[in-house]
């Protein structure tokens, strides 16, 4: 079968690999109708050292069983199902508590022996408690939305949910990424009123409109800061979703917090220290956020998907076929594709 392997910054393949098979009497084998290109498959594809070795990549799909090991259950043949970011057992301490990305026999696709999403077929690990099965055809026009849930989505709503959004918020955004505009619809979804994007992509922040935005602002640094003070009374807002992971996002998120309020931070941080000094300290700030359990809130966020309530899907604009990954991996550095999805 075919798949993606990464060989350094800017150099990303489509190779043949194994067929996956059953290894552990845990594991799946998915053949895979749906993947996407993460953001955070960027960062590697901007800084990764070049190696003679390829890595497996790719976090994010969902398809149809082709076989289970021995000790899966309620899983068959011929199932669609959708697969979180992270593998996990769905029983461990860590994921009884939901939070599935410290589980205690769980890991990481395209590392250790185990396939990367971006390929044909993938074997699972964990599958029982890893794969979500969907309730529709694997043809359904659903298919996007219902991919988002691997990952995309359910990061947005983590921030929205660790920072507390909940009926009535007044809330930034900060990113107009797809992680971004999904911030947007789970703060919408939650019931926030006002929901401030900053982000200066027009294309972008239109598709954060539709998502709920109710402002954007454009502008950066202090001049964003400002803005968004000045669409609140002055004061910022009580939530402030971090979706960027630069250290002048996450400044610019201290900028507008409302004293007493909370900045999360799902972009993964390409910085090491935090300033959060007295400034911070004098206004009762709240610093949450981290990596989604995106497995926790699956079930939770599917039916609005299915009841067509909400398009998350609608952050995909390109879609590749598996030999047009790597074309898809630069057209997102580039910033001309939003999110590319990939129809093996
Ligand atoms: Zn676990």
């Amino acid at each position: 079968m075919k798949a993606t392997l990464i060989y350094g910054a800017g150099d990303v393949r489509v190779e043949e690999v194994p067929d996956p098979v059953i290894v552990d009497p845990t594991d799946a084998v998915v053949r895979v109708v749906r993947s996407c290109i993460c953001g955070s498959d960027l960062w590697p594809y901007g800084s990764k050292p070049a190696s003679e070795k390829g890595q497996r990549i790719g976090h994010e799909f969902l398809g149809v069983i082709e076989d289970v090991g021995a000790d899966v259950n309620g899983l068959s043949r011929g199932d669609l199902v959708v697969a979180p970011f992270v593998w996990a057992d769905n029983t461990c301490d860590f994921c009884t508590e939901g939070l599935h990305t410290s589980c205690r026999h769980g890991g990481g696709w395209g590392f250790g022996g185990v396939d990367g999403g971006q390929g044909e077929a993938v074997r699972v690990p964990q599958a029982q408690g890893t794969l979500v099965k969907l309730p529709v055809a694997p043809d359904s026009a659903l298919l996007p939305s219902l991919l988002t849930l691997s990952d995309v989505f359910p990061t947005g709503h983590h921030c929205a949910v660790t920072a507390g959004v909940s009926q009535g918020s007044s809330v930034t955004v900060i990113g107009d990424g797809a992680v971004g505009l999904s911030a947007v619809l789970a703060a919408k979804r939650l019931g926030a009123e006002q929901i401030i994007l900053m982000g200066r992509h027009t294309v972008r922040t239109d598709i954060g409109r539709e998502f709920g935005a109710t402002d954007v602002v454009a502008e950066r640094g202090e001049e964003g800061i400002a803005k968004v003070r000045e669409l609140t009374g002055g004061d910022g807002t009580r939530q402030v979703l971090e979706c960027v992971g630069y250290e002048d996002a996450l400044n610019t998120a201290f900028g507008v917090v409302r004293a007493g309020g909370t900045v999360s931070r799902v972009g993964v941080p390409q910085y090491q220290q935090v300033t959060a000094g007295r400034q911070f300290f004098m206004n009762n700030i709240t610093l949450t956020g981290g990596v989604a359990p995106a497995r926790a809130y699956i079930e939770q966020l599917m039916p609005d998907i299915l009841e067509g309530k909400i398009n998350p899907g609608r952050v995909f604009d390109v879609t590749v076929g598996i030999d047009g990954v790597p074309a898809g991996y630069q057209q997102m550095a580039d910033r001309e594709a939003l999110k590319v999805l990939v129809a093996p």
